[in-house]
């Protein structure tokens, strides 16, 4: 289908587009258009105008300063893979395909908030941050907070998502594992896992699940059953068995309720696993 017609503005800086944001209340911010496309020509959203944000290269950025990894909205998946971000990167390498990871921006998957999406597994295991901004002001919420449901940001008419913060996660070993029918389709489940060793217990884990519920869980009770405790084949199976607790998953063309349940215990002992180097 044709996308509805639509104006088209391209706003000379940021504080334009603020201003323009703030005045048009049904306008959309468009980034790597790789989500708001489709969209528009599926005629599920019928914005009064797309605001062109890709070019402010300000937005484009990953770093680490004050202790945390910053990372703008408009740095691409592409970029963000290549970018030594611990789990980060390695989840934006299973994003779709080289032309989408080119185009498509960390913001943009964000704010769009699909419930298969990559990143949101990774940036609720690490305790993201997400800053958003807007005319009147500035706000940073948790990425918990911010995917308040499917398809549902945390985002007000006027705000755009500016940066993305992760915090100091370079004495974890991780790993985010993804279960598809062929490369480059969402998620069937995926699984982000951090963890810290002391010796061989566990000092601290978290379990990021995506695809499996509405938005990206914390595999609360596989944590728990972790942490303090000394690997071994018998505990991290366990823990992948109670992982199962926190998935939700809905029967679909990508498998059945009962089948992505089975995989999400497969999927986070294969996490672990290979956050500890594929052995054991
Ligand atoms: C064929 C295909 C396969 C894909 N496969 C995967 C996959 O395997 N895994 C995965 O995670 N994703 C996948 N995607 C989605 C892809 O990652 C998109 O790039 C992403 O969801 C949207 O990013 P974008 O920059 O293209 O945003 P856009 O499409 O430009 O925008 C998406 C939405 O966010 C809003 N928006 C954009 N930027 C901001 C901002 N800074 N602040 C506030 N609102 C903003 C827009 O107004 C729009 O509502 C796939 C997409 C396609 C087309």
């Amino acid at each position: 289908m044709y996308p509805p017609k639509i104006g088209y503005v391209i706003p000379e800086n940021i504080d334009e587009t603020f201003d323009f944001l703030e005045d048009h209340e049904d306008a959309r911010p468009l980034a790597g258009g790789h989500s708001l496309i489709p969209a528009l020509k599926l005629r599920i959203i019928r914005p009064s105008y797309l605001v062109e944000i890709r070019r402010f290269k300000e937005l484009n950025y990953v770093k680490f300063e004050g202790g945390k990894y910053r990372i703008g909205a408009l740095t691409t998946h592409y970029d963000i893979s290549k970018a030594g971000v611990p789990l980060l990167s390695q989840a934006a390498t299973k994003i779709a395909d080289p032309q989408v990871r080119n185009m498509g921006t960390i913001g943009g998957s964000i704010s769009h908030l699909d419930p298969a999406a990559d990143y949101p597994a990774s940036l609720i295991a690490a305790d993201a941050e997400v800053k958003i901004k807007s005319k009147k002001g500035e706000r940073t919420v948790s990425f918990k907070d911010f995917a308040k449901d499917m398809f549902t940001p945390d985002l007000n008419p006027g705000e755009l998502v500016v940066e993305i913060q992760l915090p100091d996660l370079r004495n974890y070993k991780y790993s985010y594992e993804k279960l598809e029918r062929r490369a480059g389709d969402f998620a069937i489940v995926g699984v982000a896992v951090l963890l810290k060793l002391s010796g061989d217990v566990v000092d601290d884990v978290r379990i990021g699940l995506t695809a499996v519920n509405n938005v990206a869980v914390r595999a609360k009770e596989a944590e728990d059953e972790l942490i303090g405790k000394r690997l071994s084949q018998e505990l991290i199976e366990k823990a992948s068995s109670r992982a199962v607790e926190r998935a939700n998953p809905s029967s679909d063309i990508r498998g059945s309720a009962e089948y992505k349940k089975k995989m999400v215990k497969v999927m986070t002992k294969r996490a672990i696993i290979n956050a500890l180097g594929g052995k054991i």
